[in-house]
C-alpha cells in the first residue's frame, strides 16, 4: 500500500520519499496511531552504494514505509535525476522532532545499539532533553545472537524504537524484527545514540548550513576516509544513470 501512496525518486535502485522535513514528521506521528509496524530509514550516499552493490540490501531498503534523504549528496543525486526532494531531511533530526511529539503523546521508546553503556547514557540525557518520553529499554549494539531483542522490545510496549548498528546491519535487523515488536516506528538512525549520549559531538551548526557535515566527520574520524570514497562513486554512478536516462 506504501508504495502506491509513496511519491519517490529512484536513485540506483534505492526509492527516496521526496516528502520535505515537516511531512516527513507529520508521517512518522501519523504511523504511531496505526496498528503496524514502519520501517524508516536514512540512506546517505555511502548507504545507496552498498544498496546498489547488493539487490538482497537494495530489496530491504525498499519494503520501508520512509526512506529520507538523510546526506546533501543524495539531495543532489535526486536533482541530477531530474526528480528532485523537497530539501535534507537528517535522520538525526527527524529523529529529534519526532522524539519530542512523542514526549508530548507520553510514548515509549526503546534504544538499541551502540557500545554498552551508550544506550543508558543517551537515555538519561534523553528523558531530560524531550520532557514526557519515557525510554522503557536499551540493549548495546554488539550482542552476538540478537533474536532475543525483539521480545525485549515487545515486552517493554515501545511505541517507537531508535536502532543504531551502524548499515546495512540495522536495516537488516528491522527488516527481519519489525513485526514481532510491537512498535508502531523503528528508526535505522546509524550514530544517533552516540550523540544523544554525548559520547560523538554533531558538526556544529555552521558545518550543517554548508553542508558539509561529512567533512567535519571525516576530521573528527579521518579512519571515515575509506567509507568516504563512495562519495565520488555515488555521484559519478548517479551522473552516468541520469545520462543513460536521458538517452
Ligand atoms: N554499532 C553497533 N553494533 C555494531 C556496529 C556498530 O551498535 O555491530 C554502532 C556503533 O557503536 C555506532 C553506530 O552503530 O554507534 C554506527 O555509527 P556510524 O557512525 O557508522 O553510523 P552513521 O551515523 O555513519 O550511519
Amino acid at each position: 500500500m506504501e508504495s502506491v501512496c509513496r511519491n519517490t525518486v529512484d536513485i540506483l535502485g534505492v526509492q527516496v520519499d521526496r516528502r520535505d522535513f515537516a511531512e516527513a514528521l507529520q508521517t512518522a506521528i501519523a504511523y504511531l496511531s496505526t496498528d503496524t509496524a514502519h520501517a524508516i530509514y536514512t540512506p546517505n550516499p555511502e548507504i545507496i552504494m552498498k544498496a546498489y552493490r547488493d539487490k538482497t540490501y537494495c530489496d530491504v531498503l525498499n519494503r520501508a514505509s520512509m526512506v529520507v534523504p538523510d546526506g546533501i549528496g543524495v539531495v543532489y543525486g535526486a536533482r541530477i535525476l531530474k526528480r528532485p526532494v523537497a530539501e535534507r531531511v537528517a535522520g538525526y533530526d527527524l529523529s529529534c522532532a519526532l522524539l519530542t511529539e512523542a514526549g508530548k503523546m507520553g510514548k515509549k521508546v526503546f534504544l538499541f545499539g551502540g557500545k554498552p553503556g551508550v544506550a543508558e547514557l543517551a537515555a538519561e540525557n534523553m528523558e531530560n532533553r524531550f520532557p514526557g518520553l519515557k525510554i522503557c529499554g536499551t540493549a548495546h549494539g554488539y550482542h552476538k545472537d540478537t533474536s532475543h531483542i525483539a521480545s525485549a522490545v515487545q515486552k517493554a510496549g515501545a511505541d517507537i524504537v531508535l536502532v543504531c548498528l551502524g548499515a546495512p546491519k540495522q536495516e537488516i535487523w528491522i527488516d527481519a524484527n519489525k513485526d514481532q515488536t510491537g512498535a508502531k516506528i523503528l528508526i535505522g538512525a546509524g550514530g544517533s545514540l552516540d550523540v544523544f549520549a554525548g559520547t560523538v559531538k554533531r558538526a556544529p551548526a555552521l558545518f550543517c548550513k554548508l553542508n558539509l557535515e561529512w567533512f567535519y566527520r571525516l576530521i573528527k574520524q579521518p579512519t571515515r576516509i575509506g567509507r568516504m570514497m563512495d562519495l565520488p562513486r555515488f555521484a559519478v554512478t548517479v551522473l552516468l544513470h541520469g545520462k543513460r536516462q536521458k538517452g
